[in-house]
């Protein structure tokens, strides 16, 4: 990247080293209105200076870019989080710095170049045509999705029909009636989509620039309106949509289905859909983060004598050996059989956790009872001081 014929940030702008942030975006602005492709038709050295202010501009404004700028020169913004938009059409330049234009339907840009790769992904596709300046978005919906464990643990794809709008098959989202023909550059803004309102001020002449109030900061407008969708370009109808559930989900987390919320204006962006999550109660686990909790009840022999029980976990059933002597409360691990990190492959699973109960019969035969009144007579089955103590102990850890 590196480019002797590269002029100095500064200088670009026309400020001083120690310009402040104020004085950095006005200059960008004078700039960028300057050299705007729409006033320059055709003109490469405009297009040219437009891009180099933008690229100037997105180093300067961000104070850590700034600094490392101040330090190291252009050698400082080669690589990783240097400026990605030199190569960028117009109109993607133009949009990013919409706040500085009066605002893009508050599409979100997430600050740009750090956040720029991720924020600026899918929905874009082809909405800028024509000259239009001002983007619609359209509207977010909501879905709400209800799962059983099981789903969540090998995840799941749904299928939804959803009642929302889309462009209008009749005009295709245009909102002319017999295509571009009905479109008309707009007069008041010449195309641009936005007008420069300049008045007095106590600091002299102040040139503000608004939405254009003709045309909706579009650039054009509409003679013979779409006779199927009143010129807007949507009309209610609704889609099959297809929602891809990772495994490892839970209760309460939410997915977001970039663009397949509802039509935009004029093939504006369109919303998201925004899929809630809700896990049914399950008949034989609680999930505690990515651990499943069983409660064995086991009879009260095998908790003396000891043996092997069957433990269901999430994808069917195990074996598992009791020792002689367990005692109620006891934890068994089983590594693994709990639900999968929602992050994906080689993030691992969680463990089923098995706390084990003693059932204790609320009646006995007589010869129950006559077996058990043996057993009361035996010294084995009073537990000594030491084992009383040593119970205690353990017992008070639960409480600190
Ligand atoms: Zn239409
Ligand atoms: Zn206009």
């Amino acid at each position: 990247m590196a480019d002797n014929k590269k002029r100095d940030y500064y200088e670009v702008l026309g400020v001083s080293k120690n310009a402040t942030e104020d004085e950095i975006k006005k200059a960008y602005k004078k700039l960028a209105i300057k050299y705007h492709p729409d006033r320059n038709p055709d003109d490469k050295e405009a297009e040219a200076k437009f891009k180099e202010a933008a690229e100037a501009y997105d180093v300067l404004h961000d104070p850590q870019k700034r600094a490392r700028y101040d330090q190291f020169g252009f050698a400082g913004m080669d690589g990783a989080g240097g400026f990605q938009g030199a190569s960028m059409s117009m109109d993607d330049i133009f949009s990013m710095f919409g706040d500085i234009f009066g605002g893009h339907g508050g599409f979100d840009f997430g600050g740009f170049g750090s956040g720029f790769g991720s924020g600026f992904g899918g929905g874009f596709g082809g909405g800028f045509g024509g000259g239009a300046r001002q983007q619609h978005r359209g509207s977010d919906l909501n879905l709400r999705v209800k799962l059983t464990l099981k789903e969540c643990h090998t995840g799941v794809t749904k299928k939804f029909k959803v009642k929302k709008q889309v462009t209008c098959p009749h005009c295709h989202g245009s909102g002319a009636e017999n295509g571009a023909g009905d479109k008309q550059t707009c007069s008041t803004c010449q195309g641009r989509g936005f007008v420069m309102k300049t008045r007095q001020t106590m600091l002299g002449m102040m040139q503000t620039q608004n939405v254009c109030p003709t045309c909706g900061g579009e650039g054009t407008i509409i003679r013979n309106k779409c006779h199927q969708c009143g010129g807007q370009g949507i009309v209610a109808g609704d889609e099959v949509v297809e929602v891809k559930i990772p495994a490892g989900v839970g209760d309460g987390m939410v997915l977001n289905l970039n663009g397949k919320g509802n039509a935009a204006i004029h093939n504006g962006v369109p919303g998201d859909i925004k899929v809630y999550i809700e896990v049914e109660n399950d008949e034989q686990f609680v999930r505690q983060d990515n651990d499943l909790i069983y409660n064995l009840l086991i009879d009260v022999p095998t908790a003396i004598l000891g043996g092997s029980v069957e433990v269901p976990t999430i994808d069917g059933k195990v074996k598992v050996k009791i020792t002689p002597g367990t005692q109620p409360g006891k934890v068994l691990r089983l590594r693994g059989k709990g639900m999968p990190a929602v992050q994906g492959y080689g993030y691992g699973y969680g463990d089923e956790i098995v706390n084990i109960s003693v059932y204790i019969p609320d009646n006995v035969s007589r010869e129950e009872r006559e077996a058990l009144e043996k057993m009361q007579q035996s010294d084995n089955f009073k537990p000594s001081a030491a084992t009383k103590s040593s119970f205690f102990s353990k017992f008070r850890q639960m409480f600190e």
